[in-house]
């Protein structure tokens, strides 16, 4: 079992789902909200992932990264853990989240934060990683959102960073 895969396995064995963690293969699936699954093996390809159920928030942060991007991928999903405490419930994020707008916030205020956060800590390339950042909400949001709406609503975030 590689690293990546075991990190996964121990943040997600804390949680209510450790019964289906001793026999989880590529394809178990893992309930992120009432509405939605994903894959482990899905799971193991993100570089972070934040995700509330009942009224528990898991975090993961893939830690093969290099040191600045587990900086980033950190600040992108406490954002998202942030924004999951302005809600009354984690049902109520997610029924947000799932409108087109509620993730392009949530998700242009989560990119920015950990962009900021590279950018504090000389991350080489800024602009390759807000071409890239950009491109993920993009996908995020299915391909039918203008690139230029995603773009201002990450610069506002931006222009809220310390
Ligand atoms: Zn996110």
């Amino acid at each position: 079992m590689t690293k990546k895969w075991l990190f996964l396995l121990t943040a997600l064995g804390a949680g209510a789902n450790t019964c289906s963690v001793a026999y989880a293969q590529e394809t178990t699936f893992v309930r992120m909200s009432a509405e939605s699954v994903v894959t482990f093996g899905q799971l193991a390809e993100m570089d972070g992932v934040t995700f509330c159920i009942g009224k528990q928030v898991f975090t993961r942060v893939d830690p093969t990264l290099d040191s600045i991007m587990i900086r980033d991928v950190e600040v992108h999903e406490a954002k998202h853990r942030e924004q999951f405490a302005r809600f009354p419930s984690c049902d109520a994020f997610n029924a947000y989240y799932r409108t087109p707008v509620g993730k392009l916030q949530s998700e242009a205020e989560a990119y920015a934060a950990g962009w900021c956060e590279s950018r504090k800590l000389g991350y080489p390339d800024l602009e390759d990683l807000e071409r890239h950042y950009l491109q993920n909400i993009y996908r995020l949001l299915g391909g039918w959102t203008p690139i230029y709406t995603i773009l201002q609503t990450f610069k506002h975030y931006v222009d809220g960073c310390t």
